[in-house]
């Protein structure tokens, strides 16, 4: 912090300039923060040389005297209409050098380095804020799934935390049908870490609307279940609290690499589903996991999946 006297106004704060005032860069730019031009805090931008030749003139004491050696404040000074140039009764002279610049002894040198890796930071962050915006929209827009994560937005009411419903007359049947189904499944698999958000849907359209269409119901990671107008059954539901649970207890990215008998044929042994005979390679996947479940420990069920 410096203050040093200049024409009616005190400048109080002298340093490198704003990035936004200086651009394009300059090395030889001092910035002078006064009260006097606007009546609050502004940054004015200076540009200075040394004054050759020449006489200072005026009534002030000690004048006329000869102007060389003097600094001569150029561009960004606020020059009185009866001056030629503005002179100040004392200058600060800043030196830094930064690696690839030249700064003379004869300048006023202040390199705005700092500042402009500062702006440059910035300008940085806003576009991977803009970036990061642009994304989740699109995720949003073009991946429908991920519209569990704000329901509303597919117009279905979320009635409380973990039911959302686009039928709001059918909501007595969607609490039993969840409450009975999570009740089940953690009795034969344990405790859930989270209970999941479900939207039931009763209309198709609903249904479509976070980018499913055939199935009866789907499970979007450890975020929710979306029930479809077929899938108001306790088989379907628990067929998805069985996806939710793996996602729990194996993990979203590595379910990905799981055999489908493991994922697949779990969810369809587990849920009491009620068909006989399933379509292939779903029957071959709960035979087969059924084969796997009677020969493992049923009380250590996390670990032996994950073992395989
Ligand atoms: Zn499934």
């Amino acid at each position: 912090m410096v203050s040093a006297h200049l024409f009616e106004s005190w400048t109080i704060l002298v340093g490198s300039a704003h990035p936004a005032i200086i651009l394009p860069v300059r090395k030889e730019v001092l910035v002078i923060t006064t009260q006097y031009w606007i009546g609050a805090f502004a940054n004015e931008s200076v540009h200075s040389s040394k004054i050759g030749s020449g006489a200072l003139a005026g009534r002030a004491t000690g004048l006329p005297r000869p102007a060389t050696g003097y600094p001569l404040l150029g561009k960004g000074m606020h020059i009185k209409s009866i001056a030629d140039v503005s002179i100040v009764d004392g200058a600060i002279r800043f030196r830094r050098q930064i690696p690839g610049s030249v700064c003379s002894d004869s300048t006023i040198c202040v390199i705005a380095r700092d500042k402009t890796q500062q702006a440059s930071l910035m300008k940085l962050i806003k576009w991977g804020v803009l970036l990061a915006a642009v994304l989740v929209i699109a995720t949003f827009i073009f991946y429908k799934p991920s519209r569990i994560l704000i329901p509303e937005m597919n117009g279905v009411d979320c009635v409380t935390k973990a039911i959302c419903i686009d039928d709001i007359s059918r909501l007595e049947e969607a609490e039993a049908l969840v409450a009975r189904s999570v009740v089940e499944i953690e009795n034969r698999l344990g405790p859930l870490q989270n209970y999941p958000k479900f939207v039931l849907c009763s209309a198709q359209r609903c249904f479509e609307k976070f980018g499913f269409k055939r199935a009866a119901a789907h499970a979007v990671g450890k975020s929710g279940i979306v029930i479809g107008p077929g899938g108001w059954m306790p088989h379907y539901v628990k067929h998805e609290i069985i996806h939710h649970w793996q996602a729990e207890n194996i993990g979203v990215i590595k379910m990905l690499f799981v055999d489908d008998w493991l994922i697949e044929g779990m969810a369809y042994a587990l849920s009491d589903d009620p068909r006989a005979e399933l379509a292939q390679p779903w029957q071959a996947y709960r035979t087969k996991f059924i084969e796997w479940y009677n020969s493992i420990d049923q009380n250590n069920l996390v670990a032996a999946v994950n073992s395989i």
